[in-house]
């Protein structure tokens, strides 16, 4: 049967535009990530404490499996809910200094069903135009009319609230508290503020800073309140994979009801539950850790500014280099891998037009000599310009 002609039309637009995205298998150890060509400083993982491959979470996750198996078997709502779950629930809770937590299988699809979960047709949604993905498919599907905002501007929220004021039933806020390709980071507080005055409800997707900044590594909402609904994930610090919501205890009982992303998915399994908890207990303790990378960090940012780089407004881990240009960028990509160094090229649709970019993530394994050596190849790819 031929194809329908769409797919072959499409593909090859991507193509001749350089932009079809391939999957490429590589094995990632520590800081490193090992392809057919060869081993690379990893400098695209999200994996911010290097808990991924730590030991004490391996074995937490093996001797979850080993009693519980390695399937939950059913959704939550039928006889997926371990004791497990349960308990993970209320110790991330009590992490984040929230009534409340569920569990979600991924950021995604807490994201993409949480929103439609809380708001109809006749609401509204105001999202930060940078919003990951799943944030957008969220407030797509939820059927409200959505208003993207330009990106951290809190006047133009402000604008938008006030003109919208008293013509919708529903009003959420939502966003990154840092931002997935910037790295910089969102004005929680003016938000909570707007929010209670034009009668919004707030949800923050915590994906970038959980494990990284706040209080004991717990995100940027930490002890503020005013806050409805956290989002956090453990594909990332944590290290291993899933999410969760942090709420009070009504908006908990509300999303086991209404969120349907929760109710008809079958429980994540024992071995993941097990790799979060061993991170949770190990991420409050992990403030050396934190300390290195807030050091790299803003040691990276200071050389490259200092080199004529441009790295936005990054204030975490997150360091885009921009560059502009789709090909240019491509081509640093390739430089820096012909180096032995992985950053990869954050290119259009992903990136408004005109602003690709390497985006360099950084870890609490790098050393100063990883940093270093990425300082000396683009240095040295500035003078072959
Ligand atoms: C990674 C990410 C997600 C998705 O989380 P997963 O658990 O990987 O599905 C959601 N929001 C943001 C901002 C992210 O960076």
């Amino acid at each position: 049967m031929p194809l329908p002609s769409f797919i072959k039309k499409e593909l090859e637009e991507r193509k001749q535009s350089s932009r079809l995205r391939r999957l490429a298998g590589s094995e990632t150890v520590g800081v490193h990530v090992i392809r057919d060509q060869g081993k690379f400083v990893n400098f695209s993982s999200n994996d911010y404490l290097g808990l991924a491959c730590d030991d004490r979470v391996r074995r937490a996750s093996m001797a979850c499996t080993d009693r519980y198996g390695t399937g939950a078997t059913a959704s939550r709502l039928i006889t997926g809910t371990g004791t497990y779950h349960l308990e993970l629930e209320s110790r991330l809770a009590e992490a984040m200094g929230t009534q409340a937590a569920l569990l979600f299988n991924s950021g995604y699809q807490a994201n993409a069903t949480i929103i439609p979960a809380l708001l109809n047709r006749s609401s509204l949604v105001l999202s930060d135009k940078l919003n990951h993905n799943s944030l957008l498919q969220g407030a797509q599907l939820s059927m409200a009319t959505l208003l993207r905002y330009r990106h951290n501007d809190m006047p133009h929220l402000e604008s938008l609230l006030k003109k919208n004021e008293g013509q919708y039933g529903r009003t959420l806020i939502v966003t990154e508290s840092v931002f997935s390709m910037d790295g910089d980071r969102a004005d929680l507080e003016c938000i909570i503020k707007l929010a209670e005055a034009y009668g919004a409800l707030v949800m923050v997707d915590e994906a970038h800073a959980l494990g990284v900044l706040g209080r004991n590594g717990m995100g940027l909402c930490s002890g503020k309140t005013g806050i409805d609904l956290v989002m956090g994930t453990f594909g990332k610090s944590f290290g291993s994979f899933g999410a969760f919501a942090a709420c009070s205890a009504e908006m908990r009982d509300y999303l086991v009801n209404f969120c349907g992303g929760f109710i008809y998915s079958t429980a994540l399994p024992p071995g993941v539950i097990g790799a979060a908890g061993k991170s949770l207990e190990l991420i409050p303790e992990m403030g050396a850790e934190r300390d290195r990378l807030a050091r790299n960090a803003a040691y990276l940012r200071k050389a490259l500014k200092k080199l004529g780089f441009k790295t936005s407004k990054s204030d975490s881990p997150i360091i885009p280099i921009l560059i502009g240009d789709e090909d240019e960028t491509l081509s640093l990509s390739g430089y820096l891998q012909d180096q032995g160094m992985f950053a990869i090229a954050i290119r259009p649709p992903t990136v408004a037009a005109g602003s690709s970019r390497i985006r360099i993530t950084l870890s609490a394994l790098h050393t100063r000599q990883h940093i270093d050596e990425l300082l000396n190849a683009l240095i040295n790819w500035n003078g072959r310009k």
